[in-house]
């Protein structure tokens, strides 16, 4: 199957993502657990406008899964979901004006104030870049009967293929770099610290971000 190219803005940001120095790389949580939480918004506005969905607003929750032995980190939402066409245009493309003033103003910065605005702004998706070597997202748009997966290493492009999902929602299936570099990557593996995250960053976030604590 072919791959298709990012848009040559996304590119330069991506390639920013997988390459960066910044040192807060955690702060892809707190942007992947804010998209949940708006694509929950949309759905429960659905609900509340559309009587057909017969979902209330206890039924949405975020989800975190570390799989410390295959280095996997899932995060899955039961929000609105997205087809194929809002794969292709919301993970393919850089349409945000957030991520357009990043951009920008990464352009004009110098080498070392670069590093400093990353956390400032809402770099959205594509941070989860920082940490992973490749991702997968797995979604089915609320109403429609099959799933979409894209999947990306980073810089190649992407591909999108039909796959089955037995609910609404996305699943962003992170396939965490190794520890190099003097970079502890299996922090994000690891229960207590991804809790200290979500504690830390996205304590606000009006949904039930839920994650199974290992017993010990
Ligand atoms: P932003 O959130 O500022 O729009 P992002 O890069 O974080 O930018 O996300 C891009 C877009 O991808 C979102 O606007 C949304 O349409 C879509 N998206 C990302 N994550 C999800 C998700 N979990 N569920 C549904 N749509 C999502
Ligand atoms: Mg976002």
């Amino acid at each position: 199957m072919a791959k298709k190219q990012f848009k040559a803005e996304s590119k330069r940001l991506l390639d920013l993502m997988i390459n960066s120095i910044y040192t807060h790389k955690e702060i892809f949580l707190r942007e992947l657990i804010s998209n949940a939480s708006d694509a929950i918004d949309k759905l429960l506005y659905l609900s509340l406008t559309d009587s057909g969905t017969g979902l209330s607003r206890s039924d949405f929750y975020i989800r975190i899964e570390p799989d410390r032995e295959k280095r996997v980190l899932k995060l899955s939402d039961n929000g609105i979901g997205m087809n194929k066409e809002d794969l292709e245009s919301n993970l393919g493309v850089i349409a945000r004006s957030g991520s357009l003033q990043f951009k920008s103003d990464m352009e004009q910065a110098k080498e070392q104030e670069d590093i400093d605005i990353i956390g400032q702004f809402g770099v959205g998706f594509y941070s989860a870049f920082m940490v992973s070597d490749k991702i997968t997202v797995i979604s089915r748009k609320y109403g429609d009967e099959e799933g979409w997966k894209w999947q990306s290493s980073g810089a190649d492009g992407y591909t999108i293929v039909p796959c089955e999902k037995e609910t609404q929602g996305t699943e962003i299936i992170m396939e965490i770099k190794p520890d190099t570099d003097g970079e502890d990557y299996s922090r994000f593996l690891n229960e207590n610290s991804l809790a200290a995250l979500v504690k830390k960053y996205s304590d606000y976030i009006r949904y039930p971000v839920q994650m199974e604590m290992e017993h010990s």
